[in-house]
């Protein structure tokens, strides 16, 4: 019989209305089989553990992923998957973080949430769980069938370092607009076998958890000033930025703010260049208000989500001081983050 541990990290879908205040407060969460007792019916064994206290998924940080990481590493070998419930604001962030975290998964990773709390009538959270349940516990010829870190939200299982939360109040929160879904829920589920990733190195699971939090989010923004653009690329000890830019990869041509980033660049800071939209690809040949940044060093990153970004630079950093190495780590999809073409 196969078997999915649920970690409760916190979030909506753990929630319920307090009658005193009338704000989510979080439920005594062992009784998740009262508010679910679908949990009891399926064939396999399904075991939870909580956080205590649980967190707003803001509270969200590096020592969290390092904790869940360690979760699932210490119960890999007892459990065929795992579903890890957390809030949506930053679940993007945490499944990538995961992605790059977690070396040689071979088991499925799904986090789930919810926009209503799972005590109210109209949740979607009973419904985001058990079908991330049986996801986690899929199996074919005695293999996960989405064994990577994946994201399951409203009848959708997206790669977990390809999505982004675009919604705050409708039961779509989710999309990857870089990449396909990975599984679609309906009268049955369907697998989208050749977009699932495979981990091609073979060995026992591996953890990493060295984080780099020296890093930042540039923002461009037509009107920015000077002064912001230094004090961001000049913060003590950063050594990584993710520069969000225009389109495929643009920014402004301004002596200025080439030399602003010309002088982080030769102080040895990386800066990964992402785009601002929603979908497509950085391309710094194609205009030259991006050619001016290929040519000084800045690293394309392709068509990652500034999620990815910011945790790939995260992980990268912390496991690589050779510069020449880490641009290399960085140009590579590293768990299926990137489109290299
Ligand atoms: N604030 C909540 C969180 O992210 C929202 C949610 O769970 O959807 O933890």
């Amino acid at each position: 019989m196969s078997s999915v541990l649920i970690v409760y990290t916190g979030g909506t879908i753990g929630m319920v209305k307090s009658p005193s205040t009338n704000t989510l407060v979080p439920m005594d969460f062992s009784n998740i089989r009262k508010k679910v007792p679908e949990l009891n019916m399926f064939d396999f064994v399904v075991d939870t553990i909580t956080f205590d206290p649980p967190l707003d998924s803001s509270e969200m940080c590096p020592e969290v992923w390092v904790r869940l990481c360690n979760i699932i590493k210490d119960n890999y070998d007892n459990y065929d998957g795992f579903v890890i419930l957390h809030g949506t604001d930053t679940m993007a962030y945490t499944a990538s973080a995961l992605s790059f975290m977690l070396q040689n998964l071979t088991k499925a990773v799904v986090l789930t949430g919810s926009q209503l709390p799972m005590g109210t009538i109209r949740t979607d959270g009973k419904e985001n769980l058990i079908a991330a349940l049986e996801i986690a516990a899929a199996q074919e010829n005695g293999m996960s069938i989405v064994p990577e870190v994946s994201v399951f939200f409203q009848s959708k299982l997206y790669r977990g370092n390809r999505c982004t939360k675009i919604n705050a109040d409708n039961f779509k929160a989710f999309t990857s607009q870089s990449y396909p879904h990975l599984a679609e829920v309906g009268i049955d589920i369907k697998y989208s076998y050749p977009h699932i990733r495979y981990s091609p190195v073979e060995g026992p699971l591996a953890v990493s958890t060295e984080m780099e939090q020296n890093v930042a989010l540039l923002k461009i923004f037509p009107g920015m000033t000077r002064a912001y653009v230094h004090h961001v690329l000049n913060i003590p000890g950063v050594r990584g930025i993710v520069m969000e830019t225009f389109g495929s990869g643009n920014a402004p041509t301004t002596r200025w703010f080439l030399d602003e980033l010309h002088q982080a660049l030769l102080r040895g800071v990386v800066i990964l260049n992402v785009t601002q939209c929603l979908a497509g690809s950085v391309e710094m040949w194609r205009y030259d208000t991006g050619r001016h940044l290929m040519e000084m060093g800045v690293v394309s990153g392709r068509d990652i989500t500034t999620e990815a970004a910011l945790t790939k630079l995260m992980y990268i950093l912390g496991n690589y001081t050779n510069p020449a190495e880490i641009r290399i780590m960085l140009n590579k999809s590293l768990r299926g983050e990137i489109s290299l073409r």
